[in-house]
């Protein structure tokens, strides 16, 4: 995870020059904490910290960012706006905020992808000795308890004396268990211990792609005095550098230069040193000649305290049986059970409610049921055949009464279940003007809490959808 420098530097760019066409408080308020998360063949993906930021970047300043993005080089047909945990919130910013997705079960992305279309070694290694760093990722959000307390206290051993101990220390163990947070958090305290360090951050899958363009700009030599020269690496899931000969030759020799300088190096994967597949023999030595540790998901008490303590950082305090439904029920993956959490704290933010069990049963079992790949196309055929019209006068110019109503609840549904934009909403729906879009979801979401009709209708073409 955590975005490339590249698209970093040109983001950076963008937002000094918005905060130059918006007011002071504009800004603070709707561009501080956003992040690029994706940039790729025209569509731009910003991260942002939460619904609201989401609503009014889409519905105000679109306009505005395409056409820095474009002064930038950037060109962006597309923009969506992710409510992500990479951005995170100016009010709290040394608490964790995680991300607000409001399905639980499909695993919380946040995508490194391609770089921006600029050779890589122009802007990122010029860069800054603290690459790839989050800050929301600390020792102090970290949770101990049982299943990551190894794991934990060799990391802080770590921050404390680099380069001493556990060289290199290998984390591996399943999807959203904590690995990156604790590679990050040992990033951050050795920077903030000294600033001057140069402390790396990459995810294997950056770190390939870097190695790929360096080869092709012929900066190879640039891309390994850059890594040769660090003071602590840290490589994120290293299992994708699996099958990447060349790729793997160059860490071997990164390797080695770190190690003979003492350089603390922290490695982690989603398996140990010895199943990775493919991985050449000497640098599986190399791995596994450190300290390696299994993090396993943490025990049910320790996931009960990371739900208090994450839904107290939204300044909300859940009732003991709420925490025990989710720990209970998610337990193979910390970022699964903050996505539940978030979801709940969404759903019971937009509607004014308090958050009760039976709220919390019902949007896990709705999002346990969800199949990964629902389509526009699903949604609006499925609506149009609940209320019985042609799809094509969904999609077509009518504007009867019998038409529109499910039309705005197709847009409804596209927005509430695959998180469209509204641009990409009108278009689905053939309409050209994306404020057709914003009212009618907007429409429904407030009819809906006063019509039980509609609100049945809804979930009876959900529960197909579903089904
Ligand atoms: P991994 O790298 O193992 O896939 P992450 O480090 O990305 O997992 O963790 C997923 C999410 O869960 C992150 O938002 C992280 O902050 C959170 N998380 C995981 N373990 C803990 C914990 N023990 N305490 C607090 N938050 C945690
Ligand atoms: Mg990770």
């Amino acid at each position: 995870m955590g975005t490339s420098t590249q698209q970093e530097g040109v983001w950076q760019a963008v937002l000094g020059e918005i905060e130059l066409s918006v007011s002071r408080g504009n800004f603070l308020t709707w561009f501080k904490n956003t992040c690029l998360l994706k940039e790729d063949e025209g569509l731009v993906v910003i991260g942002v910290p939460n619904i609201f930021i989401k609503q009014q970047l889409e519905r105000k300043y679109t306009d505005l960012i395409t056409e820095i993005l474009k002064k930038h080089g950037v060109d962006a047909d597309q923009i969506e706006y992710k409510i992500s945990s990479l951005a995170t919130s100016a009010t709290r910013d040394s608490e964790s905020e995680p991300v607000l997705t409001s399905n639980a079960s499909a695993p919380v992305t946040i995508t490194t992808s391609k770089p921006a279309a600029k050779p890589v070694m122009g802007n990122s290694l010029s860069h800054s000795y603290r690459q790839g760093l989050n800050e929301r990722y600390t020792f102090e959000n970290f949770i101990v308890g049982s299943g990551n307390e190894l794991a934990f206290a060799a990391c802080q051993a770590i921050a404390g004396q680099p380069g001493t101990k556990y060289n290199p220390l290998f984390l591996y163990g399943g999807v959203g268990i904590g690995k990156t947070h604790l590679l990050q958090a040992v990033g951050n305290t050795l920077v903030s211990k000294n600033p001057d360090a140069k402390v790396l951050y990459i995810s294997t899958e950056q770190f390939v792609q870097e190695f790929v363009d360096a080869l092709r700009f012929r900066k190879t030599a640039d891309f390994a005095s850059h890594y040769r020269t660090a003071d602590a690496l840290i490589v994120d899931d290293v299992q994708f550098i699996a099958g990447k000969e060349k790729m793997q030759e160059e860490f071997f020799h990164t390797f080695n230069a770190l190690h003979q300088a003492n350089k603390q190096i922290i490695i982690s994967s989603d398996k140990p040193p010895g199943e990775i597949p493919t991985l050449e023999d000497r640098l599986r030595s190399r791995f596994a000649g450190g300290m390696s540790i299994d993090m396993q998901i943490p025990d049910f008490e320790t996931r009960c305290a990371i739900v208090q303590t994450k839904a107290q950082a939204h300044e909300v305090e859940l009732e003991q049986e709420i925490v025990e439904y989710l720990a209970t029920n998610i337990q193979t993956n910390i970022r699964e059970l903050e996505g539940a959490l978030n979801q709940l704290l969404a759903f019971c933010e937009m509607r004014g409610l308090d958050p009760t069990l039976s709220v919390a049963t019902s949007l896990l079992s709705v999002s346990k049921g969800r199949p990964k790949h629902l389509s526009a196309k699903q949604i609006i055929e499925r609506t149009a055949r609940h209320f019985q019209i042609p799809i094509d006068d969904m999609v077509g110019p009518k504007r009867d009464k019998d038409i529109v109503v499910p039309r705005q609840i197709a847009m409804y549904m596209l927005r509430s279940e695959l998180h469209l934009s509204f641009p990409k909403i009108a278009r689905e729906l053939g309409r050209k003007d994306h404020t057709t879009a914003i009212h009618s979801v907007e429409k429904i979401e407030k009819e809906s809490r006063l019509d039980a009709g509609l609100r049945m209708a809804i979930s009876e073409i959900k529960e197909h959808l579903y089904a």
